[in-house]
């Protein structure tokens, strides 16, 4: 039995990768501070005798022992991390720091879960790891997008001075249940509007695309590259390479809800990318890995989650 800390694992991710983990018997510590997850997506883990809960922020050194830490506290909707950018930016890069001292004292082996917004408004399509991104340093998505690069170069520079053991996962847009209600994303925001039967709010013109990975797919990555062997640091992309436009999001959500919403436009938030795909090669020959739900199948999946929740 591994002692795994999993930070942010309350949240979306977090929680699903912690039942995941305590299925498999290992023992699991959550630090969250709630900033967006919630007591609801690890309530069912509560009694496990191989599960615990801290509440507290990653900014704050954490003195505890583990075998594996997974990386994941952070606001991830643009909505959420731009409430508050200054702490954003504070999680980023002193909650890694935090833990990669951990991993340093401890030995540790520790995942990150970086992203796909490291690329930015990439002029390179699809993204491979070695495109170095295409990202505005002061607008407002950067406390999250230069964030998570900062946190990029402390992991690398841990394992270059320390040794320090990480894997670098560059996480491309993932949806599934247990997305918050208010989220904010664009998977769960259509679906929760086309169950309602309110309008579908399309940002700018729709022609926008993105890669939408399912839940259980990306865990499976997540796993193979913390259990991959020493060597294999990362940076890797984790998503689904089927690219759609964010209009065609919305039909499909129309389609499989048959809901009568129909689709009104709103303005663009400033830098948000025009396109984005992820060259998914590297995970496919170092782990082995690559998605296997479609689009559609997951959006059922998530659809009937969110009929329990709306
Ligand atoms: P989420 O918002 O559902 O989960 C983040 C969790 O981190 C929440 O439980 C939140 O309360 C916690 N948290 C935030 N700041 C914290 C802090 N300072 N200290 C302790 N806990 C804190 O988001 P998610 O979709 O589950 O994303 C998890 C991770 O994966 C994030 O690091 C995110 O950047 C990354 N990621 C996710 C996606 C995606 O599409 N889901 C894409 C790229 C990267
Ligand atoms: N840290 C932590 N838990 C530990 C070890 C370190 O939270 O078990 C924090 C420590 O307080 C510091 C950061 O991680 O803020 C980086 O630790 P490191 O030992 O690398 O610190 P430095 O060498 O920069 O002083
Ligand atoms: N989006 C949208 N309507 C919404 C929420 C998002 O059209 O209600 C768009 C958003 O402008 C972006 C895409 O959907 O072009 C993905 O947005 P999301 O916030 O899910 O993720 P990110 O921009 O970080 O990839």
């Amino acid at each position: 039995m591994k002692k795994i800390l999993v930070t942010g694992g309350a949240g979306f991710l977090g929680s699903h990768l912690c039942d995941r983990l305590v299925a498999q018997g290992e023992h699991v510590l959550v630090v969250d501070n709630y900033f967006t997850g919630s007591k609801r997506n690890i309530e069912h883990l509560l009694d496990c005798k191989n599960f615990e809960v801290i509440r507290q922020d990653i900014c704050i050194p954490l003195y505890v022992e583990v075998d594996e830490i997974y990386n994941l506290a952070c606001p991830a909707s643009p909505v959420h991390y731009q409430r508050d950018p200054v702490q954003t930016t504070k999680t980023s890069i002193i909650g890694a720091y935090n833990m990669l001292g951990l991993a340093k004292r401890t030995g540790a082996k520790i995942l990150q879960a970086s992203t796909s917004e490291v690329y930015g408004d990439p002029v390179v399509h699809p993204q491979t790891e070695q495109y170095w991104g295409n990202v505005n340093p002061v607008g407002i998505r950067s406390c999250y997008d230069e964030g998570k690069r900062a946190a990029e170069t402390l992991f690398f520079d841990y394992h270059r001075m320390h040794g320090v053991r990480i894997k670098v996962m560059r996480i491309f847009n993932t949806y599934g249940p247990r997305m918050a209600e208010a989220d904010g994303r664009v998977v769960s925001n259509f679906i929760v509007q086309a169950l309602r039967h309110q309008d579908i709010t399309i940002y700018g013109d729709g022609l926008q695309t993105r890669s939408f990975c399912y839940v259980d797919d990306l865990l499976n990555g997540m796993m193979a590259l913390m259990a991959s062997d020493d060597a294999v640091t990362g940076p890797v992309n984790i998503g689904n390479p089927e690219e759609f436009t964010i209009g065609g999001l919305a039909e499909q959500v129309i389609f499989i809800t048959g809901s009568t919403s129909t689709v009104i436009h709103e303005n663009l938030p400033r830098d948000d990318p025009r396109q984005r795909r992820p060259d998914i090669s590297l995970a496919k020959s170092l782990l082995g890995w690559e998605p296997k739900i479609r689009l559609d199948e997951g959006l059922k999946k998530t659809i009937d989650y969110f009929r329990g929740v709306v």
